[in-house]
């Protein structure tokens, strides 16, 4: 299929297009490079610069093409309660760009990545596609709102999509295909490894009082090749003629903030500095997936997701 891959030059989206052309895809990245790196661009894709805030030059990158996937969002929690007008604009109106550009050229297929933030602080642990969504911050809302509007897009436009429910994707292509680094990283495990390497003085862990056995939030880490192999699942799937679906993305295995600086302190062999702080606002304690759903539909099964190969995958691309 010829896909358009946006955000193809940020750190997901990198590796979803390596996925893409390992399966024979043809590729066009469209990214404004606010957080993408130029080193994530491959070669062998066609790059083309712009923004999703405009809405002409969307359209012209969408002529041509089978299938979008849009992976260009704001996705820090923290600044997203902080600054939430940088979030309605680049997540939702951008997004609403996206698809009524689509509506208009007529491409029909759309692969969006969601987030576990859509459900908020569930009551249960482990959470199926079922579970009620009630986002405890604005990140979470966002991606929600699209969600929402994509079933309307599909009824009123024709638009089949796949909604991917990310949880905490991480780790580095194990082949060493995506070398650039996130800058200003707001995530857990990025700030860990600039501590690593001396980038940082120390770090935060925000929480010690959680309802967790160590006090510190679970999440449930993904790697990043596994959610790209989703992506390129997902787009088999739709082109077969699948219906419209929101699918989690995770390994239903969780692990604490604590757990993560711990493991990434016995595999690398060095002291992580870090201290106890306030809780951030909007984090829930605990985040695990049921993802049986993905399995079904699309066969997608996690390959690279024990921590070691996470945190060892990671760790080669910041020690360098
Ligand atoms: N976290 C932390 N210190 C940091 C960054 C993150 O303690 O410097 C915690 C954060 O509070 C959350 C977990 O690590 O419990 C994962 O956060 P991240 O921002 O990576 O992903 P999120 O789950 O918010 O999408």
């Amino acid at each position: 299929m010829r896909v358009l891959v946006i955000g193809g030059a940020g750190y997901i989206g990198s590796h979803v297009v390596a996925d893409l052309l390992r399966a024979g895809h043809q590729v066009r990245i469209f990214d404004n490079m606010s957080t993408g790196r130029p080193e994530n661009i491959f070669p062998d894709a066609e790059f083309v610069h712009g923004d999703i805030l405009n809405v002409s030059a969307l359209t012209t990158a969408l002529t041509g093409v089978d299938a979008v996937i849009h992976l260009a969002a704001k996705k820090a929690v923290g600044e997203s309660m902080a600054d939430p007008a940088k979030y309605a604009i680049n997540n939702i109106s951008g997004t609403l760009n996206i698809l009524n550009a689509m509506a208009e050229v007529g491409v029909r297929y759309f692969v969006f990545s969601s987030s576990a933030a859509v459900y908020g602080m569930p009551d249960v642990s482990v959470i199926d596609e079922t579970c009620p969504t009630n986002p405890i911050n604005f990140y979470g809302f966002t991606k929600l709102e699209i969600e929402r509007f994509l079933g309307w897009y599909d009824r009123l436009k024709g638009i089949r999509f796949i909604a991917l429910r990310y949880f905490n994707a991480v780790g580095y292509d194990v082949d060493g295909r995506v070398r650039g680094l996130e800058q200003n990283p707001q995530n857990l495990l990025p700030i860990i490894m600039e501590v690593a390497v001396g980038m940082r003085p120390k770090m935060c862990i925000f929480g010690r009082d959680y309802p967790t056995p160590d006090g510190t939030c679970i999440r449930d880490y993904i790697h990043v090749s596994d959610l790209a192999d989703a992506h390129t699942r997902a787009l088999a799937y739709l082109e077969n003629g699948g219906e419209s679906r929101i699918l989690n993305l995770g390994t239903g295995q969780g692990h604490s903030v604590l757990a993560m600086v711990q493991e990434t302190e016995r595999l690398l062999g060095r002291p992580i500095a870090h201290e106890f702080t306030e809780r951030r606002p909007g984090d829930p304690a605990i985040l695990t997936a049921r993802a049986d759903e993905a399995r079904r539909v699309l066969g997608w099964v996690p390959t690279h997701s024990d921590l070691e190969t996470i945190i060892t995958s990671t760790w080669r691309v910041y020690h360098r």
